[in-house]
């Protein structure tokens, strides 16, 4: 009997000999009874799979819209950001590992108690209640990958929608299909990170791997865009994905994908495993920023660094600036949301 502390997932189905096969995301984990899939969260009870970390929150904070980053989707709101231990990914760069790493730990089956630290007990009414109490309208599944955690997002996420509330995954884009049919209607924005451009790259730094990526911001950016707004990041690591060809070859397929999609080029800093790197600078952004434009892309931004310049946005078709950042902080905003005051294009985003 497993305790009801513990919720059976609802993407996975049954193999053979009680092993079942995870369908979140592109691991496609077969997993053993008695194991977990690589994200260390999702373990197989006697033939059933189950989300040991749902109502348990590592981290919740109220951030700015734009820390996502999301710079075209109602700039100046506060979201309310929630995250859980364990990740698909192993990126050897993570900003957030001391949560995201966190896996083998073992959940008693019986009582729902797990070894050591897993998070807060945050079931997703007491999610949704904080976003209210303190005035929040967007709730943002971020700080580790979503997709490993779903079936709570999704529960939180179909509160928040009941409630008016709009939902935003920070996602390293590696969901399956039946991911994004399970999130069908709930979301409204996401922030993608495409963090390099090489099956080479992500094999060996995240893990990972290239391609399903890449086939997620198709669809996203083409067939559902913008009913869900999407916008995409790429850490910029001195040394490791930023030459010239990589981040052009970047470039150069977003604008095939869609022009309109904004790009974030983002300074790394050591950390995690690579204590080495020195931090990205400023010049090598200010190139990636160049190449996109160069590309065809109609919005990119430049983060993690002071570069006010960089990081507002500007009137594609007359250059006209529509929305100064200082930071995280829009300290302008043009009247007419959605068109240019100045020439009328219409700016594609969510404004209102
Ligand atoms: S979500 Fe976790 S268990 Fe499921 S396929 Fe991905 S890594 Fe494996």
């Amino acid at each position: 009997m497993v305790s009801s502390a513990l919720r059976e997932c609802d993407l996975y189905r049954p193999l053979r000999n009680g092993v079942v096969q995870c369908t979140a995301c592109h691991h496609w984990c077969a997993i053993k009874p008695g194991e977990s899939g690589k994200c260390g969260v999702r373990r197989n009870y006697d033939g059933k799979l189950y989300l040991v970390t749902y109502g348990k929150a590592a981290a919740i904070h109220i951030d700015p819209v734009e820390k996502k980053p999301l710079y075209h989707f109602l700039p100046g709101e506060g979201i309310l950001s929630i995250g859980t231990v364990g990740c698909n990914f192993r990126c050897q760069f993570c900003q957030n590992w001391e949560i995201s790493q966190l896996r083998d730990f073992y959940v008693d089956p019986k009582t729902g108690e797990p070894d050591r630290f897993i998070g807060y007990d945050s079931p997703p009414e007491r999610i949704v209640e904080a976003a209210e109490y303190y005035g929040v309208r967007l709730l943002a599944y971020t700080y580790n990958e979503p997709v490993v955690w779903i079936e709570y997002a999704h529960d939180i996420a179909v509160l928040g929608v009941e409630r008016g509330m709009r939902n935003v995954f920070v996602s390293s884009g590696f969901e399956t299909h039946h991911a994004w049919k399970y999130m069908e209607g709930l979301l409204h924005a996401i922030n993608v990170d495409l963090k390099g451009f090489t099956e080479k790259f992500y094999r060996e730094i995240t893990g990972a791997r290239l391609k399903p990526v890449l086939e997620n911001i198709e669809y996203l950016g083409g067939e559902v865009w913008p009913k869900i707004w999407l916008e995409v990041t790429t850490l910029v690591i001195d040394g490791y994905n930023d030459s010239e060809e990589e981040l052009r070859g970047i470039a150069r397929f977003l604008a095939s994908v869609n022009p309109n999609i904004p790009w974030h080029v983002t300074a790394a800093h050591p950390d995690y495993k690579m204590l080495h790197i020195r931090p990205t600078p400023h010049s090598t952004l200010i190139k990636a920023y160049e190449i996109g434009k160069e590309e065809g892309l109609k919005f990119v931004y430049v983060g993690n660094v002071y570069d006010p310049e960089r990081s507002s946005t500007y009137c594609p078709k007359c250059g006209t600036m529509l929305i100064r950042r200082d930071g995280y902080r829009v300290t302008e905003m043009w009247e007419e949301r959605g068109v240019c005051h100045n020439c009328g294009e219409k700016i594609p985003g969510v404004w209102k």
